[in-house]
């Protein structure tokens, strides 16, 4: 049954849009570097560039923060996106070093954090990847022992260890990071770039980036900006840009549902005495997180490819009911507890799942990719480009992720008969769960 009362809304769960706008861009300027994109990674990487007296001038189709920045869960993660165990196999010799990006990225995001001095709510519990099933409890504990190996703060415990609901069994303890207020993150980040010496312009989708000589013509409907170099930081939004390196990155729909407040003391009825954030181990997680408002913020299971322009939009009543249906199974004893709103945003899956960073062409960098797990990683990746345009060496966890050439293999994965495959495969999984051929889906009460 669809559950009903539900707000869904194409707006950011988090914040409302700014009431002071910037200008949009009109006529001609020149500049020295020029940001296309002004989430999390644009952002920060015009306000290091005008920090260290870099020419900045930074355009953004909409608001700053209106994209995936201020749209997602607020789970400030210390682990690469994907599964360790597939990452670590691919990529055996670069797998340590992406674990120390993560972690060195959520280290900087604290920081930030504090040196912006925003309210963004954020307690540093770490992240849960919490078991639904015996199978997936092997699973953690095999990702704990691959995350503790490259270095990671990471391990694996029981549910009542780790204050986990009583439907869950177990997981790896991500000791990084924690929860946060991702829109009041971005708008934080946004009032310290109105105050820096960064020009930044607003409701000024750029539509063409050309190299011209030793200099880049980046052109809005308005005007046009000189630069001599230009950052691509339009993470999903990438494939409306000729300049995008093509297959670069696919856009996929997340939704979010949020419930009503939950009264006091029944979320640690449930168990969850951490407060920490979850993520299942199924192929297509199902993540929880509790709000300082007092409800729950659930996610994912389903993931919608895009086709073409990528639009802002409200989730489907497919979805929602799906993952309240989760909702309900994590948390049996909540089910009288009302969905209330429901919000999405687009998040970029690179066929690597890794994050990636290089040159286009000529003077055009480009950054993007955290496969969500950005909120971290998107801002300090952001940062380090920043530095690097400003004449410092490649840092350490940018080379991480540097790529040589700018062309990328094709990602059939990302096709909706395959994202609704896996989807389906999860559920079968938890069906059998459910009816005991698996294992298990109760903590043993002894
Ligand atoms: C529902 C959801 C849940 C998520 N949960 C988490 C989580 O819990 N933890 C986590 O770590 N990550 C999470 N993520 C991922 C994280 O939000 C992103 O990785 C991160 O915000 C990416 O930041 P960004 O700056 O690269 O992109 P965005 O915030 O998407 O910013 C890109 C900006 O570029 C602008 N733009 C694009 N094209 C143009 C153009 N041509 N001209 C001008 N402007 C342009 C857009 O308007 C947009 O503002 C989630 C994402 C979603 C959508």
């Amino acid at each position: 049954m669809t559950p009903s009362g539900i707000t869904y809304s194409v707006q950011p769960g988090w914040a409302e849009p700014p009431a002071d706008p910037a200008p949009a861009l009109q006529g001609g300027i020149r500049c020295d570097v020029a940001v296309v994109g002004g989430g999390y990674a644009g952002m920060a990487a015009a306000l290091r560039l005008a920090e260290r007296g870099v020419d900045v001038v930074l355009l953004e189709g909409g608001y700053c923060g209106g994209g995936a920045s201020s749209r997602n869960a607020g789970q400030l993660t210390g682990a690469p996106a994907g599964d360790p165990e597939m990452l670590s196999a691919l990529y055996p010799r670069r797998f340590p070093r992406l674990v120390h990006l993560a972690e060195g990225a959520v280290r900087f995001t604290e920081e930030l954090m504090a040196r912006l001095d925003t309210d963004c709510e954020y307690r540093p519990t770490g992240n849960i990847g919490a078991a639904v099933s015996k199978g997936q409890l092997r699973k953690a504990r095999r990702k704990a022992r691959i995350l503790k190996k490259a270095g990671a703060d990471a391990e694996f415990g029981d549910a009542r260890d780790l204050g986990l609901p009583d439907s869950f069994l177990g997981g790896v303890h991500e000791r990084a990071g924690g929860l946060l207020n991702p829109g009041a993150f971005a708008l934080g980040i946004r009032e310290a770039l109105l105050r820096s010496g960064a020009r930044v312009f607003e409701g000024t989708p750029v539509r063409a980036v050309d190299p011209q000589g030793a200099r880049v013509v980046v052109r809005t409907a308005g005007g046009h900006v000189r630069a001599e170099r230009v950052v691509l930081a339009t993470n999903a939004y990438s494939r409306a840009l000729a300049a995008t390196p093509s297959r670069l990155a696919a856009p996929v729909f997340v939704s979010l549902v949020e419930t009503e407040p939950i009264g006091p003391g029944r979320l640690e009825a449930t168990g969850w005495t951490s407060g920490a954030g979850i993520a299942t181990q199924h192929n297509l997680m199902e993540s929880y997180r509790p709000t300082p408002r007092g409800t729950v913020v659930f996610g994912v299971r389903r993931l919608q490819p895009g086709r073409g322009a990528v639009r802002e939009r409200e989730p489907g009543a497919a979805v929602v009911t799906d993952l309240v249906r989760g909702f309900h199974a994590r948390f049996p004893s909540l089910r009288d507890i009302a969905p209330q709103r429901a919000w999405g945003g687009w998040v970029a899956l690179t066929p690597s799942w890794l994050p990636v960073a290089g040159e286009a062409a000529r003077n055009v960098f480009y950054m993007i990719g955290c496969n969500g797990h950005g909120l971290a990683q998107a801002p300090y990746l952001g940062t380090l480009l920043a530095d690097r345009l400003a004449g410092d060496e490649t840092h350490e966890d940018l080379a991480a992720v540097w790529r040589k050439r700018p062309s990328f293999a094709p990602s059939p994965v990302f096709n909706a008969p395959a994202l609704r495959a896996v989807w389906a495969v999860d559920r079968l999984a938890d069906r059998l769960n459910s009816t005991g051929h698996a294992g298990p889906g109760k903590r043993d009460p002894s």
